[in-house]
């Protein structure tokens, strides 16, 4: 099982990875810079090098850098649209030099231009960041659908990937809270949406998945986290999402509502439940 947390790394890289080693995780997302947007601070080599050999010593899953939240791809704002294109350029290049396997990031919401008009910008923010020359694979996240957001059914997914020019360095990281709120019913039809999502996007597309109860009920179009198993979802139906044979192998990160402390216990919990329910 590879599951890790959301990590800040304010104070630095090497002492964030001996973070995750002391929480028991074996993964770990990070900000590709400050979740405002505004800069990262570039880690010394030496940092990079002692992070990647605690990641390695520790036989780490892959990592996911998620971009900041208030960027905006999907805009037709020229300043908003450029500020998005800027960070998808310099975060992807900057997350693949690291080391990073998969970035993921809010394809945006079009906020009245309509999705069409929203997706259109989006591939284009992509197609000037992408190089396919990178290691890196930039996830889409599937959302909620909260105001004008794009990204909360399959298909949209499916059609920015479809008309990128390099779609082999785009994949998927499904956010279990955003897909239940939007209306995918992993509570009572798990298998259901599984080959659903297999039918449009492709199972061998999704590389990541966030690992969070709703605070919101089914259906809601919001996107408030739980923690695990205090939520809408609930922990029989988390389980189940864990221990899926077409979803187990992949690594899940948890964006619960707690501090590392809490992390820690809920990450030793979900390993105590998965190990018990083997037996
Ligand atoms: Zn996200």
């Amino acid at each position: 099982m590879i599951i890790g947390t959301h990590m800040s790394i304010a104070g630095g890289l090497e002492k964030t990875a001996k973070a995750v080693v002391k929480m028991e995780a074996n993964t770990m997302q990070i900000f590709s810079r400050n979740p405002r947007g505004s800069n990262f601070k570039e880690p010394t080599e030496k940092e990079a090098e002692a992070f990647q050999r605690i990641r390695k010593e520790n036989g780490w899953g892959p990592l996911l850098a998620h971009a900041p939240y208030t960027m905006n791809p999907a805009s037709d704002q020229e300043k908003i649209y450029d500020f998005a294109c800027m960070v998808l350029r310099e975060d992807i290049a900057r997350m693949d030099r690291l080391g990073i396997e998969n970035m993921v990031f809010h394809p945006g919401s079009h906020t009245g231009i309509g999705v069409e008009a929203g997706i259109k910008n989006i591939v284009a923010a992509l197609n000037q960041a992408i190089t396919g020359k990178e290691q890196i694979t930039v996830l889409l996240e599937t959302m909620s659908g909260k105001g004008t957001e794009i990204g909360y059914e399959f298909e949209q997914l499916r059609e920015i990937r479809d008309r990128v020019d390099h779609p082999e360095g785009l994949g998927v990281c499904l956010d279990t809270c955003h897909i239940f709120s939007a209306g995918y019913d992993i509570v009572n039809d798990l298998d259901g949406v599984v080959a659903r999502f297999d039918e449009v996007i492709g199972l061998e597309h999704l590389k990541a998945i966030h690992f969070n109860d709703s605070l919101t009920p089914f259906g809601a179009k919001k996107d408030r986290h739980a923690t695990i198993g205090n939520g809408e979802i609930g922990m029989e139906a988390l389980l189940r999402v864990l221990t899926h044979p077409a979803l187990k192998d992949l690594p899940f990160y948890l964006e619960t509502p707690l501090e590392d402390a809490g992390h820690k216990e809920e990450i030793r919990m979900l390993r105590e439940k998965v190990e018990g329910s083997r037996e």
